[in-house]
């Protein structure tokens, strides 16, 4: 966990001074700090007493007393917690990851500039570079963003407005250099950090511009919230405001509720997940019937030295291989009976996915491939059951799983 210094928490300064764990507590509390459980502001709309005041509200990034498309209370105070947590002056959410990655994009980009985005990304972020920005004239270059240099290689100066990358990535937890993608110069740098939440980096530190979550995963936590956010600058996500009001992918209060109660509990749920992963990941690469398990907190995966340089613990997240390829990979899904047969991640249910038949589905058989995903490759969301009952469990489906 990251336990950054705070010499002596109590005196000189804001929440800045505290830890972590103490400020996931005590911020976002933004307009009800008597109510200790986050206040549902359930409205779409606002009464302003006087034209100008209706006018003022209006044009002012960030509004949330005017109306929910513009920002609404609840969901200025997961906005403040996001911040806080991610070092940020300032967060803007989303009605899902989704939607805050179409708005940052859209934001930023027009017609004839240029995105480098790399080749490992969740499918539905990888579908938007690959097939939705050239048809609006934006030019994507993919590259390996594990290859060192890769990103800063592929900007075009005065004509790249963006870099986007994601780490750990999806499917195959893939990490990414931080402090690279920080040093780049120009383009807006952009870092996709669901899978490690802000407890287990924070990639402005290091230089990154913006920073996005799928708030619908680990951080509210509990699969009942879908949910995005941004975070960087005040001017970089008052801009991104301006084209949010129009792009209408607003969060719901509701959603905005629980992830600000599901965040109260995420260094502690983050903190079991990374342990009870560490544990699974390295029991399953003792197993003959397992191939390839990556986990970013085990000393096999290819870029172990920069995880443990850059993250604070490994995640949730472990990805292997079934040895019998596609038969045995869903035969292996089907047969978990503790985890369940579920897209998403970071809740308190252990899930696992057949990415090749599920969320890569759309993919050519080459970029699976240079994904690095194969016809057994299994995604598992290590949950908080007890790790003892989840390796019985993972133990028993790959048994069924390879038996044929
Ligand atoms: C789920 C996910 C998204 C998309 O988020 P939604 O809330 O489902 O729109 C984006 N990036 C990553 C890494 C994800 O896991």
């Amino acid at each position: 966990m990251n336990e950054s210094p705070a010499s002596d928490p109590l005196v000189g300064g804001g929440p800045d001074h505290f830890r972590p764990q103490t400020r996931a507590i005590l911020s976002g509390r933004q307009g009800d700090d008597r109510s200790l459980a986050p206040v549902l502001w359930a409205t779409s709309t606002f009464s302003a007493p006087t034209v100008a005041e209706a006018r003022r509200l209006a044009t002012t990034p960030g509004v949330d007393r005017f109306y929910s498309r513009y920002g609404n209370p609840t969901v200025s105070g997961f906005e403040e917690l996001i911040a806080d947590l991610e070092g940020a002056e300032a967060a803007r959410a989303y009605g899902s990851g989704m939607g805050a990655i179409t708005g940052v994009v859209l934001g930023l980009c027009s017609a004839g500039d240029h995105i480098v985005a790399q080749r490992q990304l969740y499918a539905a972020t990888q579908l938007l570079f690959q097939a939705a920005c050239p048809r609006l004239g934006i030019e994507v270059t993919f590259v390996d963003g594990t290859e060192p240099g890769a990103f800063a290689a592929a900007v075009r100066p005065g004509k790249t407005t963006l870099v986007f990358a994601e780490t750990p990535a999806n499917p195959k937890l893939d990490v990414i250099d931080l402090t690279e993608l920080g040093a780049i110069r120009g383009p807006v740098t952009v870092v996709d950090s669901t899978f490690a939440t802000p407890m287990l980096q924070q990639p402005l530190a290091h230089g990154v511009d913006l920073v996005v979550h799928s708030a619908t995963k680990g951080i509210a936590g509990h699969n009942d919230a879908t949910l995005g956010v941004v975070a960087g600058s005040r001017e970089l996500i008052d801009w991104l405001w301006g084209f949010a009001v129009l792009q209408g992918a607003a969060a719901s209060p509701f959603d905005a509720m629980n992830a600000t109660r599901g965040i109260r509990t995420l260094p502690l749920r983050i903190r079991q997940q990374c342990e009870s992963a560490l544990a699974l990941a390295s029991a399953l690469e003792a197993r003959s019937d397992v191939s390839d398990v990556r986990y970013p907190g085990l000393a096999s995966h290819p870029q172990y030295d920069l995880a443990a340089r850059q993250m604070s613990g490994g995640g949730g997240l472990v990805t292997f291989d079934v040895v019998g390829g596609l038969e045995a990979g869903t035969r292996f899904v089907e047969a978990v009976r503790v985890a369940r047969h579920a897209p998403s991640l970071g809740g308190p249910e252990t899930l696992v996915t057949h990415p090749a038949s599920t969320t890569h589905v759309n993919l050519l058989p080459d970029e699976l491939a240079a994904n690095g995903i194969g016809p057994g490759t299994i995604r598992m969301s290590v949950g908080l059951e007890h790790p003892d009952d989840l390796l019985a469990d993972l133990t028993q489906a790959l048994d069924v799983a390879t038996a044929g």
